[in-house]
């Protein structure tokens, strides 16, 4: 049945959770659990990474200040090498991993969760992991972390994807999401700040990433909807840590949201000319315009970017009765994005077509009206200024918030109960 593969792909979290657990018991740094994480500047520090070799054999190497653990695992469709450690603070040259060498044609770096970081490799063809270990510090050199890769042939590499995912499959997932307030039956709003973590999604040019833009956005829309009192508002990430589309859905679902807001910043390749003015999307399997196509992939790659399986992507939406609900669902969510309109035009410039639609993955809760709200374009020098101004961040969180008031007051308050599904 359908759930099956959720199962499996919600074991490798488990797995991790473990991993970084266990870690964090051995070092004893958490005598109350392995929720405690050290002080940021106590965590190791890796300074440096190199690839060598060729289309055969490459080596990964990476430097840190003391010796930490590894835990290695491959990833197909698009082929994959990802090293899960303890947190650390990544301190590598500016350019670090945009680009390879031999088997590895990049490398990504970045937390993953609280208390865990990840390195994602991106290999040109499958690979054989031939060894896999950190070593201290010794005569002068520091403590590295090696990784050896061989090329293989692609059923050698299912072959071993398939191995570590049996290693995995009886495990069970832990809750994410905190469990909804079934006594408060004021609406619940979800607000998702996009990316994160290991994920920065879009950067200006000047170096701000798209994750700490859309978070502090996010954080000062949420202030304004509990301001009201009406709402409750729960916020898919926090933090600087990265959270798998599927999960946001998920915690929107199980939460018994009554509107999924999802907040992001877009970046317009130079070749395409230069678009500017925040735009508000809704789902739909065919995209509006080959842009509106070209972003729903961008934003996508998310868990392709932090070396999430998407093969094990799980299939949380099955017949007749839910394709019923998304119809109702899509209606309100579309309008909620005119809603949204109406009030953000008051605020902040606006795309010359301020409202789309397209498949992104993070909108495809059945029963959720979704948005995904792109600010404006980090690539656009104006919009790029608004960005990063706080008297902009707290108008445009003003107008959004009178949106979804007006939204609530017009439409559905009150016919959405917590945990209805
Ligand atoms: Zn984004």
């Amino acid at each position: 049945m359908g759930w099956k593969p959720m199962a499996v792909r919600a074991a490798a979290w488990t797995l991790l959770g473990m991993f970084y657990a266990g870690m964090a018991a051995g070092a004893a740094l958490a005598a109350d659990g392995p929720a405690a994480v050290p002080a940021a500047d106590s965590f190791p520090v890796a300074t440096d990474a190199r690839v060598g070799g060729d289309d055969a054999q490459t080596r990964f190497v990476m430097d840190f200040d003391r010796r930490i653990d590894l835990h290695v695992f491959t990833l197909a469709d698009p082929y994959r090498v990802v090293v899960d450690i303890p947190q650390v603070r990544f301190a590598l040259p500016p350019n670090a991993g945009q680009s390879g060498h031999g088997l590895v044609k990049a490398f990504r770096y970045g937390l993953v969760m609280a208390g865990g970081s990840r390195i994602v490799l991106d290999v040109s063809k499958p690979v054989r992991v031939d060894k896999a270990f950190t070593v201290d510090a010794a005569d002068g050199a520091p403590a590295r972390l090696v990784l050896d890769l061989a090329a293989t042939d692609r059923e050698d590499f299912l072959r071993k994807i398939a191995q570590d995912e049996k290693l995995v499959r009886a495990e069970s997932r832990p809750a994410r999401a905190p469990s909804p307030n079934i006594a408060d039956s004021r609406p619940l709003v979800v607000l998702d700040p996009g990316h994160g973590g290991i994920d920065t999604g879009t950067k200006a040019p000047s170096g701000e990433a798209e994750k700490d833009i859309v978070l502090d956005f996010a954080e000062r829309l949420r202030d304004r909807i509990e301001k009201s009192g009406k709402y409750r508002v729960l916020m898919t990430r926090t933090d600087d840590t990265f959270v798998p589309l599927a999960d946001r859905v998920r915690i929107a679902r199980n939460a018994g949201a009554a509107l999924f807001v999802s907040i992001h910043a877009d970046s317009l390749p130079r070749k395409e000319g230069d678009a500017q003015g925040a735009t508000v999307y809704t789902l739909s399997e065919t995209a509006t315009d080959p842009a509106a196509a070209r972003l729903a992939e961008e934003e996508n790659r998310a868990d392709v970017i932090a070396g999430v399986d998407l093969k094990t992507e799980p299939d949380d939406v099955a017949g007749i009765l839910i394709d019923l609900a998304q119809r109702e669902t899509k209606s309100f969510s579309v309008q909620f994005a005119h809603k949204l309109v109406g009030q953000m035009k008051e605020a902040t410039r606006l795309h010359k077509q301020p409202i789309k639609s397209a498949g992104f993955r993070v909108l495809r809760a059945p029963d959720v009206p979704s948005v995904l709200v792109e600010l404006g374009y980090v690539s656009n020098k104006q919009d790029l200024r608004s960005l990063l101004s706080n008297s902009w961040r707290d108008r445009t969180a003003d107008a959004m918030a009178q949106a979804i008031d007006s939204y609530f007051a017009t439409h559905v308050a009150g016919t959405r109960s917590s945990g209805a599904n």
